[in-house]
C-alpha cells in the first residue's frame, strides 16, 4: 500500500531534462521555502486579483476540467462521469475508485485537454487520506520522467476544501451546491470570474536512477522467450533536512519490507534444483514514492515486450506482524490467472481478503498498476487483517495505527518486535505464483473487458 503519487508542488517545470537508456530522471528543486506546498494557497486573499500578469485563469482550467470529466465518460461508454465515482454501479465501477478518479489522471487529461493548469480542491473522504498527507508528500523536491511528450500541465495544485470554499464564496457562489450539482450528468461549468496569482520559482537539477533487474533464464527453448516479473520499489521519502528530531525516512515497512522478498525469492529461484520453463525477472524499481516513477518507465522500456511478460507480481509494504491468515491480491480476480491464485490460497491456508475499501484505488497506487497499464496482467500480494492468535479487529488496529502514525514518517522504522513470519509467508505464496505462471501453458490474459484488456491486446 504505496500510496501517495501525489505531486511534491502545484508548479509543474516546463523543462526536464536527460536522456536514453538506463533510468533518467530529471529532480527539481524550489528556490522557496519547503513548506509552499499548497498551503500558500491560505493566503489566497492577498493574492486574488483581476487580470495581471503570470496569472492563469482558474475559471479556465475548471470549465477544461469538466469537459475532461465527459471525455473520460464518453470513453468508458458514454456516461458522464463524475469527478469522483459515487455510488452507482452503472458507472466506471460504483464505488471503487477508478484510475479515471485518481488525482493523476485528472492532471494529465487536463492537460492532454490544454488546461494551463488545475486545482484539485482536496476533500479527506473522497481522498481516503487527510490533507497531512497531501502536505508532507508535497513539500521539498519533485522528481519527474524526462519529458516524453506526454502533454503537461504549467501548474497544479490542491486546495483545502474551506480555502475552496471561501474562493467560491467570494464569486457569490455556493461551493457545496456546486460540488452537489457537480455529481449530475447536467452539470455546465461555471465561470467563478475570480482569477489567481501564483509565483513560484523552481530550479531544476538533473539527476539519474536506476532500475535494478536480474534475470533467471527458463527452461523451455521457446517459453524462455517469456517472463514472469517481480516487482518491488526500493526508495523511500529520504532524509528531511530542515526538520527537526529524527528527520530519517527508514521505509522499514515501506518498502525495507518488499525489498527483502525480492532478494529472497530471487535466492529461491536461483538456487532451486528445478528451473522454471519460462524466464523469471526480478526488478528492484525506483522513484515509487515519486509517482510509480521507475515502474512507469520499466513499462514503457520492458526487458522483453510487454506482451511476452506473463505477470507481475508486487510487494509494497509488507508489515511484520506474524503468521498471516488472509491474503489480498486485488486486481487478480480480472485476470484468467485468478483460478490459480484462489486453489494455491486455498493450499497455503489463506483466505483471499477482498478489497475492503475499494474507493481508496489502491489498485492504482503501487508500481503493479505501471505494468497493468502496458497490458501485463499485474498485481500485488500482502497479508490481509487477520493473523494467527489474534482476531480480526487487532489487524485492523494495527493497520489503522500504521496509516495514522508511521505511514511515510520517520516512523516507519525497524524494532525488535517485528515478526517477519508475514513476510515468509508472503514471499513463499508469491514464489508459488510466480512458479505456476511461469510453468502452465496458456498465456495469462485480462479478463474480456477489463479496463487493461485492450493494452494487451494492443501489445500483441
Ligand atoms: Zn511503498
Amino acid at each position: 500500500m504505496c500510496a501517495h503519487r501525489l505531486s511534491r508542488n502545484p508548479h509543474y517545470p516546463s523543462v526536464i531534462v536527460s536522456e536514453s537508456d538506463g533510468l533518467r530522471i530529471a529532480q527539481i528543486e524550489y528556490a522557496i521555502p519547503q513548506s509552499f506546498g499548497i498551503d500558500t494557497l491560505n493566503t489566497f486573499d492577498a493574492n486574488l486579483h483581476r487580470a495581471i500578469s503570470k496569472t492563469y485563469d482558474f475559471a479556465a482550467a475548471i470549465k477544461t476540467i469538466s469537459d475532461v470529466k465527459e471525455s473520460a465518460a464518453h470513453h468508458r461508454g458514454g456516461q458522464p462521469a463524475r469527478n469522483q465515482p459515487n455510488d452507482d454501479p452503472k458507472l466506471f465501477h460504483g464505488k471503487a475508485l477508478t484510475y479515471y478518479g485518481r488525482w493523476t489522471y485528472k492532471y494529465e487529461q487536463a492537460a492532454r485537454k490544454g488546461a494551463v493548469g488545475a486545482i484539485l480542491i482536496h476533500k479527506t473522504d473522497m481522498a481516503s487520506y487527510g490533507w497531512e498527507v497531501v502536505r508532507n508528500s508535497n513539500s521539498g523536491e519533485k522528481s519527474y520522467l524526462k519529458l516524453d511528450g506526454t502533454p503537461k500541465l504549467k501548474a497544479a495544485a490542491w486546495i483545502q476544501l474551506d480555502v475552496a470554499g471561501n474562493l467560491v464564496k467570494a464569486a457569490g457562489l455556493d461551493l457545496d451546491k456546486m460540488m452537489s450539482d457537480a455529481r449530475s450528468r447536467d452539470f455546465k461549468p461555471v465561470p467563478l470570474g475570480v482569477r489567481l496569482t501564483a509565483h513560484i520559482t523552481s530550479k531544476i537539477r538533473p539527476f539519474e536512477s536506476n532500475n535494478v533487474i536480474a534475470m533467471l533464464p527458463g527452461t523451455d527453448s521457446k517459453l524462455k522467450e517469456e517472463g514472469v516479473m517481480y516487482t518491488a520499489h526500493y526508495d523511500h521519502l529520504g532524509i528531511r533536512p530542515d526538520m527537526p528530531g529524527d528527520n530519517i525516512y527508514n521505509g522499514a515497512m515501506d518498502n525495507g519490507t518488499g525489498c527483502g522478498i525480492l532478494l529472497e525469492l530471487a535466492r529461491a529461484y536461483a538456487q532451486s534444483a528445478a528451473r522454471p520453463r519460462r524466464s523469471i525477472y526480478f526488478a528492484s524499481v525506483t522513484a515509487e514514492e515519486q509517482g510509480l516513477l521507475g515502474s512507469e518507465y520499466l513499462g514503457k522500456h520492458p526487458p522483453i515486450p510487454a506482451n511476452k511478460i506473463q505477470l507481475d507480481l508486487n510487494y509494497d509494504d509488507v508489515k511484520p506482524l506474524g503468521s498471516p491468515e488472509e491474503v489480498q491480491v486485488a486486481g487478480a480476480e480480472r485476470t484468467s490467472f485468478y483460478p490459480v491464485v484462489q486453489s494455491l490460497a486455498t493450499e497455503f491456508r489463506f483466505t483471499i481478503r477482498p478489497d475492503a475499501r475499494p474507493e481508496a484505488g489502491h489498485f492504482y497506487r503501487s508500481d503493479h498498476f505501471s505494468m497493468a497499464r502496458v497490458g501485463i496482467p499485474a498485481f500485488s500480494i500482502n497479508e490481509g487483517m487477520k493473523f494467527k492468535h489474534h482476531d480480526e479487529a487487532w489487524g485492523l488496529a494495527q493497520d489503522a495505527d500504521y496509516t495514522k502514525n508511521h505511514y511515510h514518517q520517520p516512523s516507519d522504522e525497524y524494532h525488535p518486535g517485528m515478526d517477519y513470519t508475514s513476510d515468509a509467508a508472503m514471499a513463499r505464496f508469491g514464489f508459488a505464483l510466480g512458479w505456476e505462471a511461469a510453468n502452465q501453458s496458456s498465456q495469462v490474459t485480462w479478463k474480456k473487458g477489463d479496463e487493461f484488456e485492450k493494452a494487451r491486446l494492443g501489445s500483441q
